[in-house]
């Protein structure tokens, strides 16, 4: 298993073996694509998009896809998937990242918001002229935009992947993730499973389970470790319980700072250590052990 970390520095972070930066998150806001790291570009999720061109935004009988809607918690306002200029404008920055050096592209909030999105104009008459049953059309509306991107993103020779919403049994039904549809454009699926406080854990071990038996692709796991966030005991022991079902963990810190704090406060406190060995995990152990030596290397009082 090896470990990453989500970060808002653009470049490598010591310590991990993948750093995931994002080039454009939801917010909508764009920043300088980063060589070797991974650059995550939010597609439909854009909340500056949404506010210049509302008639962009998707739309159904629960009203538009946007924080204010009282009848979903959007965390974010969406883009409605069949609106073809934004879809160029995501394939001209997937281009435009690949200026720089980039370990890969990497693709997240690619879907439609929940089931019943979306109704617009656009998307009755696209659904009508495929002469596909609803859900199908959806799948193949999102599909389609990811094997446009890796399409571009493979010639250049990088890597290329998508997260997926944390939803093993009917991604597909609610936001047109057809994750076995998808398997053919990808080289990894990322799963972001969030908590506040990972406390218990059981849940997380069954998604991480269930999302194991049917990807065909390798599964990354991003963990939330963020501030205000679980305590370090709380993350390790969400760790340990996706670990037999992860090829990578990402750590979501988004602060460079917080990041070493947590290896810090990690390699440091030998009760994470005998934590670690009453669950036999090997393998976090190692990861450990590297940072022991990271950090002993920067820093001559560890
Ligand atoms: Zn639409």
């Amino acid at each position: 298993m090896k470990i990453g970390v989500l970060t808002g520095q653009p470049e490598p972070t010591k310590g991990f073996d993948e750093t995931f930066y994002y080039v454009k998150s939801c917010t909508g806001r764009i920043k300088k694509p980063a060589d070797n790291v991974y650059n995550t570009i939010s597609c439909f999720g854009d909340n500056v998009t949404a506010r210049k061109r509302p008639e962009w935004v998707a739309t159904s009988k629960s009203g538009k896809a946007v924080r204010t809607n009282k009848n979903y918690r959007f965390l974010w306002d969406h883009i409605c998937p069949s609106v073809e200029d934004y879809r160029l404008q995501i394939l001209d920055l997937v281009n435009e990242t690949l200026k720089a050096d980039v370990t890969g592209i990497h693709l997240e909030s690619i879907g439609f918001p929940r089931t019943e999105y979306c109704t617009c104009s656009r998307c009755v008459e696209n659904h009508k002229e495929s002469n596909l049953e609803w859900t199908e059309w959806r799948a193949k509306t999102v599909t389609e935009l990811v094997a446009e991107a890796s399409k571009i993103v493979k010639e250049n020779e990088k890597s290329f992947s998508v997260t997926i919403l944390p939803d093993p049994c009917f991604g597909k039904e609610r936001y047109g993730e057809d994750f076995h549809a998808l398997a053919e454009y990808v080289d990894f699926f990322l799963v972001p499973i969030y908590d506040m406080s990972y406390s218990p854990t059981y849940w997380l071990e069954t998604l991480a389970l269930d999302f194991s038996k049917q990807l065909k692709k390798p599964l990354y796991i991003e963990l939330y470790a963020s501030n205000p966030g679980p305590k370090i005991k709380n993350i390790l022991a969400a760790i340990v319980s996706v670990a037999n079902y992860a090829d990578q963990i990402i750590l979501a810190t988004h602060d460079p700072c917080l990041t070493k704090e947590i290896q810090e406060k990690i390699v440091t406190d030998n009760e994470i250590v005998k934590f670690l060995q009453r669950h036999k995990c090997e393998h976090i152990t190692n990861i450990i052990e590297n940072w022991k030596k990271e950090l002993s290397g920067t820093d001559s009082s560890l």
